[in-house]
């Protein structure tokens, strides 16, 4: 496919592969943008902001509610197109697709809803009959950086509110899955979003990312990636507002009470969807030593019974990760872990890109497939003796983007709303939940700033206020 760039489809000489990463075949090719691409997406973005700073919110409101009915249409070709490219099973390919036509109808009916509010400026004490309002204007250029492991919804994430709110928006998908935001791209078009409003800029973030996000042009980085990428953005973007969406390594606390099938299915679905590839997969399985020896008898069978292979085949459970050397990564850690003294009770080997589902337990919290971020098909359990030390465990991570409890106990659970520090708090349900139009995002080195797209609004969007003297 070909990038789009102010108001045209462009091609360059020099190419990047996007692998199927089960099959390791060629799907398609994409051009290596360099930084003068960015700065023609940049001064075209300018351009788009000024249309798009013209529409009313019904218009803005409209072309996003065509946009998702175009995705609706073409659901069966972009997840494929998904799956080809990022590996995870149809699906969920689909279920990504499904949420994506949800961000984008939010995001349309949000552009109706950009208020500001009155001062109560006779609360002050020096009043003289001045009346005071907020306006919410948009920022005007937004660039929207976003990572492999779910090439639509959470661009949608970013492009939608950004739209909404009337700003432009230059797109930089992950280098391994662009072709998606480039259909992406092709709907929000046949939609009638203005042509300048949007760009779609691939190529390496190590080598256009700086040029993107300092351009003072650019007035609002929003970022959904690993933390220490993130850092950088925020170093090189300079003055300018800036949404970070970071990684984690989330906790499930199991406490003696645990309803055991309900967190058993729980883990499963939380570990190692899109082969644990999830900024909310369930990493750290923190569990009580009254029930230890029966939950990893019960997680070992459901995790024994996670099919691998072709994620085209819509009987497989869980296809492989991103990249082969993904992969050993995972085994590298799994493995340094049972040098350490923990047990792999149910998987622990590799095939090309394709890690087996695997339960390693006995894992002490100074580990690396406990204190780092995993981002991979295996879950780490550890014991503890009581709820203190539980909190302690959680909390004991320089992330806190999500985290799990199953109990029934109420006292327990408001501990855990209370005192364990994480942007997401799930009561009997695992760490990886999300529903589109939630508030969402991390404390911590998880990020700044809220997804969703009334908060990501509020987020793409300055405040002005007003004051009539009378
Ligand atoms: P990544 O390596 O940080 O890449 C994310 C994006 O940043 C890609 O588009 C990448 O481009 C780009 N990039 C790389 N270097 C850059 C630079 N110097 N300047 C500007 N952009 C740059 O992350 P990933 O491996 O794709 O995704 C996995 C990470 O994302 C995990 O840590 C996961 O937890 C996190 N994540 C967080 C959330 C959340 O909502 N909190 C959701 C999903 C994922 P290239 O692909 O060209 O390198």
């Amino acid at each position: 496919m070909r990038m789009y760039i102010a108001g045209e489809w462009v091609d360059r000489d020099d190419k990047i592969p996007v692998i199927n990463p089960y099959s390791g075949e060629t799907v398609d090719t994409v051009p290596r943008a360099g930084v003068e691409d960015v700065d023609s997406a940049v001064a075209s973005a300018e351009r788009g902001a000024a249309v798009m700073r013209g529409l009313s919110g019904y218009d803005r409101y409209a072309m996003l509610k065509k946009a998702a009915d175009l995705m609706e249409e073409r659901l069966e070709d972009f997840a494929k197109t998904l799956t080809m490219e990022e590996g995870k099973v149809i699906g969920e390919s689909r279920m990504e697709v499904s949420r994506a036509v949800q961000t984008m109808t939010g995001s349309a009916e949000e552009a109706k809803r950009l208020y500001g509010e009155t001062i109560p400026l006779d609360g002050a004490p020096s009043w003289t009959g001045q009346i005071g309002f907020t306006l919410r204007v948009p920022c005007g250029v937004v660039a929207a950086i976003s990572p492999f492991n779910f090439p639509l919804n959470l661009v949608c994430h970013k492009v939608g509110p950004a739209l909404a709110a009337g700003n432009s928006v230059v797109i930089k998908p992950a280098t391994d899955t662009p072709l998606v935001a480039l259909k992406l791209t092709e709907a929000l078009l046949d939609a009638g979003v203005p042509v300048e409003a949007v760009q779609c800029i691939t190529g390496s973030g190590g080598s256009i990312g700086d040029a993107l996000v300092g351009d003072p042009r650019v007035r609002k980085v929003t970022f959904t990636g690993s933390r220490d990428v993130g850092e950088h953005i925020c170093r090189t973007a300079g003055l300018k507002k800036v949404t970070m969406e970071l990684g984690s390594n989330s906790p499930l606390i199991v406490m003696p009470d645990a309803d055991m099938d309900k967190v058993v299915a729980a883990t499963v679905s939380s570990g190692f969807s899109n082969a644990g590839q999830v900024c909310i997969s369930a990493q750290r399985i923190i569990t009580s030593r009254d029930v230890y020896g029966d939950y990893l008898d019960a997680l070992t069978e459901g995790v024994e019974a996670i099919s691998t292979g072709d994620p085209l085949d819509e009987s497989v459970k869980m296809g492989p990760m991103v990249r082969a050397q993904d992969a050993a990564r995972v085994n590298e850690w799994i493995n340094e872990a049972e040098s350490g003294g923990a047990r792999t009770l149910v998987g622990g080997g590799y095939s090309g890109a394709v890690h087996q589902p695997t339960v390693v337990a006995d894992v002490s919290p100074e580990m690396r497939i406990s204190c780092d971020e995993l981002f991979g098909p295996a879950v780490a359990v550890t014991p503890f003796s009581d709820i203190d030390e539980a909190i302690g465990m959680a909390n004991d991570s320089n992330y806190g983007l999500s985290a799990g409890i199953f109990t029934q106990n109420i006292d327990w659970a408001m501990r855990f709303a209370r005192e364990v520090d994480s942007g997401n708090l799930m009561i009997n349900s695992g760490p990886q939940w999300r529903a589109d139009l939630m508030p969402y995002g991390g404390l911590k080195d998880s990020g700044m700033g809220k997804e969703g797209p009334k908060y990501a609004v509020e987020e793409m969007t300055e405040l002005k206020l007003v004051i009539y003297h009378p």
